[in-house]
């Protein structure tokens, strides 16, 4: 095939200038990009033909040449005869110069950046950090000063990453790319690897004279304190999110947020249910059997209950407003107590001579189960 002229290739004019060739050359490499255009192989062939055709136009010297004596003056193969023409550019090749003129080859490029596309972020990243709290703490919130480590803003070059003030430099790992492409032929075909700069961390960039304590990236591993107000009524798993109070961003650029997430503390009293809490409550028969008022714990310290006579083993009462706090002030849950009737395993003389008589007063026929008794047992926060 013989090939094309490299101003028409590039559609442009014999007189256009350098920047008219260099930008319709980059609209045509955009298109054609193997990147997006993958396995198709006339695109790859476009885009090895726009950028030969580049590679010339784009250098005084070649374009010179080209524009007095045709593809034969810069075609390295021309005049060899037999090969039928040059074969041109292969594709690493060609990657490689528009790599070198328009910066990262990859995918960041194809954004609608404009321009050099580097999308490097610069942020610092979000930090987690579990907070334990009893339930007392939740009933009424909390203030906690929280260690956090992170990465903080470096002190020596006030997160600035140089102290000379000599500014950026492009990185010469992968002359401002910010990636490394590496082109490899098998017998497969063509393998295309693309990785981070190692050298930039994929910025392009580098500091001409980066800081001693932070090697430039304007933050080094560190801790702080921060101060966390947590509302009354969390549960576990909720979490708050303090901007600004992750790590720091690379060179003074944005910080991360924290995320605060809450656990709870268990309880040896009581269990939680929602915003309701669950307390079991151990009493004498004769309690249950005559009914009465008992003191019971709370959270805020302890509050009189009435045990209705003839209280089965397993009720649940509901003391309102006892619970924990609605998160938002809305409402609050309540305190169940259930009941559970202990049996004295030793007893006093004078309990078993009561019990005695008690037992001939009563007989030694069985009591009936009461209705409901399993119902009740299957489930405490159902009760009444
Ligand atoms: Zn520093
Ligand atoms: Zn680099």
């Amino acid at each position: 095939m013989a090939k094309r002229d490299y101003y028409e290739v590039l559609g442009v004019e014999k007189g256009a200038g350098a920047d008219e060739v260099k930008s319709a050359y980059r609209k045509l490499a955009l298109k054609h990009h193997p990147d997006r255009n993958p396995g198709d192989t006339s695109a790859e062939e476009k885009f090895k033909e726009a950028t030969e055709a580049y590679e010339v136009l784009s250098d005084p010297k070649k374009r010179q040449a080209y524009d007095q004596f045709g593809h034969a003056g810069v075609d390295p193969s021309a005049g060899m005869g037999g090969f039928g023409g040059a074969e041109g550019f292969d594709l690493s090749d060609a990657l490689r110069a528009f790599m070198r003129d328009f910066g990262g080859g990859g995918f960041d490029i194809f954004g609608d950046m404009g321009g050099r596309g580097r999308t490097v972020d610069r942020r610092g990243g979000d930090r987690q950090i579990r907070l334990e709290l009893s339930l007392p703490e939740i009933a009424k919130g909390v203030k906690k000063k929280l260690r956090v480590s992170k990465m903080v803003r470096c002190g020596n070059c006030a997160g600035k990453g140089s102290n000379s003030g000599a500014g950026n430099q492009t990185c010469p790992t992968c002359q401002g790319a910010g990636q490394i492409r590496q082109v490899q032929r098998s017998f497969f075909g063509q393998m295309v690897n693309v990785t981070t700069c190692r050298t930039c961390s994929g910025e392009g960039e580098i500091v001409k004279d980066p800081c001693s304590t932070c090697g430039g990236e304007g933050r080094v591993k560190g801790s702080e304190t921060a101060e966390v107000k947590i509302p009354a009524g969390v549960m576990e798993g909720n979490y708050l999110r303090l901007s600004g109070l992750g790590d720091a961003g690379i060179r003074n650029a944005e910080a991360g947020d924290l995320l605060v997430v809450i656990t709870e503390k268990e309880d040896d009293r009581f269990r939680r249910h929602g915003d309701d809490l669950l307390l079991e409550l151990p009493l004498h028969p004769h309690q249950m059997a005559l009914g009465g008022k008992v003191d019971v714990d709370t959270l805020e310290g302890s509050a009189s209950l009435e045990v209705p006579q003839g209280s089965q083993n397993g009720k649940v009462l509901r003391m309102r407003g006892l619970g924990l706090p609605g998160l938002h002030g809305k409402g609050a849950g309540d305190l169940l107590v259930r009941l559970h009737v202990i049996i004295p395993t030793k007893l006093s003389g004078e309990e078993k001579s009561l019990y005695e008589k008690l037992g001939q007063v009563t007989g030694e026929k069985p009591p009936k189960l009461h209705k409901g008794f399993f119902e009740k047992m299957k489930d405490a926060f159902t009760g009444s």
